[in-house]
């Protein structure tokens, strides 16, 4: 199976499945425009961030990585009445084009975009008592993973998912000895929820569009 192949499937479902969504075209078109890095979820892969979102009944959903807004999007769409979504990110640039497209979806009154490392920010969100989350989407710098998954369990509750994105990596992550710190960081964060009696998870390894990769999705259950 080819790179071609993926990507071919990937545009037959979407185009039967997925609404004309002029919005996130035109949000996907202004995040090229910028130069951001084309490392935003496929189109079908927002769908399906949005669905779990949904069948979560997610009230509070808290981003990790933010780049141009598009997952965010995704997720800021699930949510229901009086539902809120805090989306952390780095590069103010990246900010810039995600508040520009958040409020262009519609989305600026209940998501909010939060410069900064995300380890500075989220001490915040736990002080100021904005969660517990019910949908923690974790996409940012791998090797902090390890950290990502001790700040989600501060501010999850039972119930609540935790999703993680490229945990494959091109089937990269088997490599022990990698010198990559991505791979290290993602291959910590999977020992870590292994060893964690209060959470269940799974992984689901994904081609498409976006090449070979997995996300891992994740209940914390006690
Ligand atoms: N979730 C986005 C989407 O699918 O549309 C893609 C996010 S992209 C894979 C990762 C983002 O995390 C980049 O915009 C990067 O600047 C940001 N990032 C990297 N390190 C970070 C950190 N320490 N804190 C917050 N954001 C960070």
């Amino acid at each position: 199976m080819s790179q071609q192949k993926w990507s071919e499937v990937d545009a037959y479902y979407t185009d039967l499945l997925l609404r004309p969504n002029p919005v996130l075209d035109e949000v996907a078109r202004a995040c090229n425009a910028a130069g951001l890095p084309p490392i935003a979820v496929s189109e079908a892969q927002g769908k399906f961030l949005y669905l779990l979102a949904s069948i979560q009944g997610a009230g509070k959903i808290l981003e990790i990585g933010t780049l141009g807004g598009y997952s965010t999007i995704w997720l800021a769409r699930a949510l229901g009445e009086g539902g809120r979504l805090i989306s952390l990110e780095y590069e103010e640039r990246h900010a810039a084009v995600a508040r520009d497209n958040i409020k262009l979806a519609g989305l600026d009154k209940i998501a909010e975009v939060r410069v900064g490392k995300a380890l500075d920010r989220l001490p915040e969100i736990e002080a100021n008592e904005e969660g517990p989350f019910d949908l923690i989407f974790i996409d940012a710098d791998k090797p902090n993973n390890p950290n990502y998954l001790t700040w989600a369990m501060k501010l999850t509750k039972p119930g609540s998912v935790i999703v993680s994105d490229n945990v494959v990596r091109n089937g990269n992550i088997l490599d022990e000895q990698s010198l990559d710190k991505n791979i290290q960081g993602l291959r910590r964060f999977n020992e870590m929820v292994a060893d964690d009696s209060r959470v269940t998870s799974t992984v689901i390894q994904t081609v498409g569009e976006k090449g070979y990769d997995g996300f891992m999705l994740t209940r914390v259950i006690s």
